[in-house]
Order: C-alpha cells, then sequence, then structure tokens
C-alpha cells in the first residue's frame, strides 16, 4: 500500500461566480458546502494519509472550524492556483511516495478513479485524469480566422487528480517558474512522460452559476451519478 498525500487547491477568487455571496468551494450543494462532498470522496481511502486543503485567505477561519479534523489540513493559497499547490505541497508532514492533486471544485470523482490515477502514477510516475473531447476543436489565428481543425480522435480534456511521484512534481514546482493551468504541464516542461487516466463526464468543475444547477441535478439523480464515462 502507498503513501499518498492529497492537495486540495481551494483558494480560487471565484470571479466567473456573480451574485453568490460565498466563493465557490463553500457554497452549498444539497445541504453541505461543495468541498465538504469533494472531501468525502478521499476520506477512507487507506492510501491517503493526509489532506491539505487550500484555502482563500478570506475563508481561513471558517476553514479551519469546519474542516481541520482528522488527516485534513487547512492552509492558506497564493495568487494563482500554481502558487496554492506549491503552499500546499510545502505543507506536507506525512513523508509520502505520491502526491496526489485534486480541484476543490470537482466534488465527482469517484473512488475508483482516484485509485486508477494512484496506480497509473505508481506506475508511470506521472498520470492526469481526463476524458475524450466530444465536439469539433479547430485552432484559429489572432485574426479569428480558422488555422486548422485538430484531430479530435486524440484530444482530451484534462481533469483532477492528476497524481505523481513525489520527487517528480516536487522538481517541477520548484524548478519551473512558468504559468501553468495544470500540474501536468510543469511535469511535461521537464520532457516527463504523463500518463493519461479515463474520468468521468461526470467530473465537472464547478465554474458559474450554471455548474452549480448542473451539480445539484447530478446528486439529485441516481441514473446520472451512476454513470461513470
Ligand atoms: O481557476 P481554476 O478554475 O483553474 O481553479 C481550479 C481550482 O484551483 C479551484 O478549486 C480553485 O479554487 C483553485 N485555485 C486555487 N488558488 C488560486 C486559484 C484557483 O486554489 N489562486
Amino acid at each position: 500500500m502507498r503513501n499518498v498525500s492529497v492537495i486540495i487547491p481551494a483558494a480560487g477568487s471565484g470571479k466567473r461566480m456573480k451574485g453568490f455571496l460565498k466563493r465557490k468551494p463553500f457554497i452549498h450543494l444539497c445541504g453541505k458546502p461543495v468541498i465538504s462532498h469533494t472531501l468525502n470522496v478521499f476520506k477512507g481511502i487507506p492510501a491517503v494519509k493526509e489532506i491539505i486543503l487550500v484555502v482563500n485567505k478570506k475563508d481561513l477561519n471558517q476553514a479551519k472550524k469546519y474542516f481541520r479534523r482528522g488527516i485534513v489540513k487547512v492552509i492558506e493559497g497564493g495568487s494563482e492556483r500554481k502558487d496554492s499547490v506549491y503552499n500546499g505541497i510545502k505543507a506536507i508532514q506525512k513523508d509520502p511516495d505520491i502526491i496526489l492533486i485534486h480541484d476543490g471544485v470537482r466534488p465527482f470523482v469517484t473512488k475508483a478513479i482516484i485509485t486508477d490515477s494512484i496506480k497509473q502514477a505508481v506506475r508511470f510516475g506521472a498520470a492526469v485524469v481526463a476524458v475524450p473531447v466530444i465536439p469539433t476543436i479547430k485552432s484559429a489565428d489572432k485574426s479569428g480566422f480558422v488555422n486548422k481543425t485538430l484531430d479530435r480522435s486524440r484530444l482530451w480534456e484534462i481533469q483532477t487528480p492528476q497524481v505523481f511521484k513525489r520527487g517528480i512534481i516536487i522538481k517541477a514546482y520548484k524548478k519551473l517558474k512558468i504559468h501553468a493551468t495544470d500540474d501536468a504541464m510543469l511535469v511535461e516542461k521537464m520532457g516527463r512522460k504523463v500518463k493519461i487516466v479515463m474520468g468521468s463526464y461526470n467530473n465537472i468543475k464547478i465554474t458559474t452559476p450554471k455548474d452549480l444547477k448542473i451539480a445539484e441535478a447530478i446528486l439529485k439523480s441516481p441514473s446520472l451519478r451512476a454513470r461513470t464515462k
């Protein structure tokens, strides 16, 4: 059994969630904050030895009060996602073999996806969860004209968890000071291979008010929840 430290970045400012008083991770979904739904999936996985929840400075006291229990530790995030994750990496205490990073606002990750992504990271050093892209995607030039149509059979929409052997992700974060929208990008830039693991179309990132409605529908519908692909 591997030792896994989990980092949950949940420190975004929530600019795209207009009209809500709370930041996304603390908005209630069927009676519980989004972040509680996310944390609950990770609790009870034996390999997970610690969970570092990274929150916005403005949420720190509230989050410590409600979530700092058992294996969950609460710390303050930074100005970009990457800074929040790095704060999480620096707060690790349990000497893990594997570091798993998962967005706080993706409450529909499943235990099966988590276990699968850990297995692939053990095997290949780095693994990201993703789903095949469904629409046709084109790239465009700066003037807004189509450049080319990409081959969608080779395109993947990247989700989280993103899972790494400890040494690999620590080296990537220490070495590369570039803008990155996910963790695997840093590992790719070091020239390392990253294995893709099949995720789920339910594993949405709650970003806009519309996503909240979709999330409620998923939570309330057993048949939707049962769909993993
Ligand atoms: O901004 P984005 O949609 O990529 O956010 C993905 C996750 O990263 C969210 O859970 C968000 O709260 C978190 N985040 C963070 N610190 C930031 C920005 C985003 O922890 N500064």
